[in-house]
């Protein structure tokens, strides 16, 4: 029998393991993918670290898989071995529950999480959910394509519904592994872009990612700075301190919005200007399969590209320590073969 290699772990807080496993056939409703490169995302220590209940294990994470199909399930219509697609967060709907039939798929009540729920993109094959794939443009590179279907499409689809129109300050809070798609994506979709971080030092990395203007928040007032553009229609927040979110809520524009993408625990909110601006502070869950798939024709056109740091597949600890560390610029990528 054909086997293949997979990173797994053998339970919460457990080393990675690379073990030899049979190469699975797809079920009903499924695709086997070859995998061609997985990023590593810090929503893989769910799985690592065991942080969500009832996950099983051993478990194999990754959910920013970039790869070809190989191999049809029955009852797949629509999609053929050859074709390079991708596979995220989003691990598939069912496609009949209420949410779903309401056009709410990232909601539904069966879906699934890839590399958290079933094995995901650590691994030299997976299969998937023919619901959970995204058809990738031949152009793109797989360990191009990889942080797309996470990173960017969390910027990306939070950014296009964001109800902000061509020519409207768009702010980006941060300028790391969300931040720096957020920026290209907000600049190729001519908006009036902004980058907000910490120090004059990441100055010409925003402006090379596409900001017009660059907010030093170490020193400047970043809500004072955007009340001097006249207010950001949307400020996209992707940072993980609550503190530094709860400092721009006061640039956003009357009807504007506080987009949250980054997780702190909390934040300071003031609910007077909110009330007495109708703004709005508003969470963004990333996507689904047909999300991603306008994320990369989207990066493939117009050049929005992720800055990795790539590792080949047997390097799997290192490379999530590099990616825990936080010294990562900007996204760490697992290649394979
Ligand atoms: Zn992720
Ligand atoms: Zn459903």
């Amino acid at each position: 029998m054909a086997t293949m290699r997979v990173a797994q772990v053998s339970r919460p807080k457990a080393p990675f393991q690379i073990v030899e496993r049979p190469i699975p056939e797809p079920g009903p409703g499924t695709v086997r993918i070859k995998v061609l490169a997985c990023g590593v995302c810090h929503s893989d220590s769910i799985t690592k670290e065991g942080l969500f209940p009832g996950i099983q294990y051993p478990r194999v994470p990754g959910h920013e898989v970039a790869g070809v199909i190989d191999a049809i399930g029955p009852g797949v219509a629509g999609w053929q071995p050859g074709q390079h697609v991708g596979v995220g967060w989003n691990g598939g709907y069912c496609g009949y529950c209420d949410h779903c039939r309401r056009g709410e798929f990232f909601a539904c009540i069966r879906g699934q999480t890839t590399g958290v729920t079933y094995d995901g993109g650590y691994a030299e094959y997976m299969i998937a959910p023919a619901s959970a794939v995204a058809l990738m443009p031949a152009d793109l590179q797989a360990a191009e394509a990889g942080p797309l279907m996470c990173a960017g499409i969390t910027t990306f689809n939070a950014l296009r519904n964001s109800g902000a129109r061509p020519g409207d300050v768009v702010a980006v809070l941060g300028l790391g592994g969300l931040g720096h798609l957020g920026v290209q994506f907000a600049a190729k979709m001519g908006f009036h872009t902004v980058g907000i971080a910490r120090g004059k030092d990441k100055e010409p990395l925003a402006r090379k990612l596409g900001a017009a203007v660059y907010i030093d928040s170490q020193a400047q007032d970043p809500s004072a700075e955007l009340l001097k553009l006249g207010g950001a229609k949307v400020v996209l927040a992707t940072v993980t301190s609550g503190e530094a979110m709860s400092a721009v809520q006061g640039g956003v524009a009357p009807n504007g919005t506080l987009l949250i993408v980054g997780a702190p625990d909390s934040m300071q909110v003031s609910l007077i200007p909110l009330i007495m601006g109708s703004r709005s502070i508003k969470g963004w869950y990333s996507g689904t399969s047909i999300d991603s798939q306008d994320t990369l024709a989207f990066s493939a056109r117009t050049g929005v590209r992720p800055m990795n740091e790539t590792y080949p597949f047997e390097r799997v600890s290192e490379a999530y320590d590099r990616m825990m560390s936080g010294k990562a610029r900007f996204r760490v990528v697992l290649t394979m073969g």
